[in-house]
């Protein structure tokens, strides 16, 4: 795929959209000295510069301008616009907005409304030619939309490798991200950081890892020079970017897609013997991994647990597996509640039921517990979570479908009970991978469905509407 003004006209029509400004020319305006003239210079610098367009926009004679106006227009190397900069006198350029199918930006300048495509008809002259080919992907195209289509192969730096993904897992993050509600996938964007395959491509600098190797990778890379970094919190790391994500700040594309650009820096080989959708939990695994090892069960606590979603119940698990005695699974779900005991957890309690403080006081011997973890995040379970937890004990907060909740202040104070904040995960892939691998924490029961990326979109509309109770759903391109 390479990007090509193409058709050409759709940037001159855009020039003479502007009312009051020659109404009516758009129709003969494409074979105009103008529109000409600009082709030409366009064509000439997408061969010399092959991804760097930088062209002056004549507006003079014809519209009846009498200066020039400069554009610059540089894309990256995914052939995605970057940004549309004026030159001195140039005025005017907007916001550059994406819209979606043939990844079309639109923008003004100088008061004219513009319009920029690129598309996958290639000019055989163009040096891009040479430098692009395409692979299959889901690619979020406008919020709520996808689009399973070509996209440019990702390129690879001397650091990188490009991994042939063989199952991607849809995570909670991208369901909030493709209706625009986080901010976090701003499209268009291929989404997936919850993935695994093989090495198809190693850079130059590459030298512990090889074609053919199996791997997962953590979803986030982080610098390796900060101090957080070099304590060992990379999840803290300010310079953190997160697969499959595209915000203010950067544009990453992730996984669910045939291939997907990671640096060596975050690879994590896969166990012998594990599948790739197992490898594909890496993520969800070390992040409850992570949220227990914050809290740091001894041996013969008693824990309760506060939603028993996809998290929740790999953290009744990660709980067990640390050492706690007995762990209680609390949800508004029997269904959950039944999957959690099959998971591991000792009894369950619905939170529907109106003595549901009582019940856990009782089965926790009437202190109460001596952790808590809360995996909702909302008002009511973060104060049952507190209340759950005997005088100075403690609660991991992991769940933060809210940005903020009532924080039962008082009993926090008075009971000395600490809360601890976890994100993500901190290196705990490795280990992750293996307690799957050993059957220390099982995964399987957790797949609802596994599918072709091509049905990704309709995948993400059930799990969007909440249908059927889906916990994972893994995709394979
Ligand atoms: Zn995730
Ligand atoms: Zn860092």
């Amino acid at each position: 795929m390479t990007f090509a003004f193409e058709p050409f006209n759709h940037l001159c029509d855009g020039l003479v959209q502007r009312e009051n400004v020659l109404p009516g020319l758009d129709e003969g305006f494409a074979g105009s000295p103008v529109a000409d003239r600009l082709k030409r210079q366009l064509q000439k610098v997408l061969r010399f510069h092959g991804r760097c367009l930088h062209f002056g926009l004549r507006i003079g004679d014809h519209l009846q301008k009498s200066r020039d106006g400069d554009l610059a227009i540089r894309f990256n190397r995914f052939g995605e616009l970057l940004e549309v900069k004026k030159e001195d006198h140039v005025s005017d350029v907007e916001e550059v907005v994406g819209l979606g199918h043939g990844w079309i930006y639109r923008f003004r300048a100088n008061g004219f409304k513009c319009q920029v495509r690129h598309s996958r008809s290639l000019k055989p002259e163009t040096r891009a030619r040479k430098t692009f080919s395409t692979m299959k992907a889901l690619t979020l195209t406008a919020y709520n939309e996808f689009r399973y289509e070509d996209a440019p192969d990702p390129e690879m730096g001397p650091d990188d490798v490009i991994i042939g993904v063989k199952a991607c897992g849809i995570c909670g993050s991208d369901i909030h991200g493709m209706d625009g509600s986080s901010g976090r996938r701003i499209p268009p964007i291929i989404m997936g950081h919850e993935a695994a395959g093989e090495i198809v491509k190693t850079g130059d600098n590459v030298k512990d890892w090889k074609v053919g190797d199996r791997v997962a990778f953590d979803s986030m890379i982080f610098c390796g020079k900060c101090e957080a970094c070099q304590s060992g919190h990379t999840n803290l790391c300010p310079e953190r970017r997160v697969i499959g994500v595209s915000c203010e700040d950067y544009r990453r594309h992730g996984a669910f897609a045939e291939l997907v650009q990671i640096p060596q820096h975050i690879l994590v080989p896969m166990p012998e013997g594990l599948s790739f959708e197992e490898a594909a939990f890496g993520e969800p695994v070390g992040v409850a991994l992570h949220a227990v090892g914050l809290v740091s069960p001894e041996k013969g606590d008693v824990a309760v647990v506060v939603g028993a979603g996809l998290i929740g119940l790999l953290v009744v698990q990660a709980l067990k597996r640390a050492g706690c005695e007995r762990v209680l699974a609390v949800d508004l779900d029997e269904k959950r509640l039944e999957l959690a005991k099959e998971l591991g957890a000792d009894a369950a309690v619905n939170s529907g039921a109106e003595d549901v403080l009582d019940q856990i006081r009782a089965w926790t011997g009437g202190d109460g517990a001596d952790i808590a973890m809360e995996v909702v995040g909302i008002s009511p379970t973060i104060n049952l979570a507190v209340r759950s937890v005997r005088k100075g004990g403690k609660v991991g907060a992991v769940g933060n479908l809210k940005a903020t909740v009532d924080f039962p202040l008082q009993d926090v104070v008075t009971r000395e009970i600490t809360v601890y904040g976890s994100c993500a995960s901190a290196g705990e892939y490795e280990e992750a991978l293996q307690a799957v691998s050993s059957g220390e924490i099982s995964v399987k029961p957790l797949i609802s469905a596994s599918a072709p990326i091509r049905e990704g979109g309709d995948w993400f509309q059930k799990l969007y509407n909440k249908e059927g109770d889906l916990l994972k759903v893994i995709l394979h391109p």
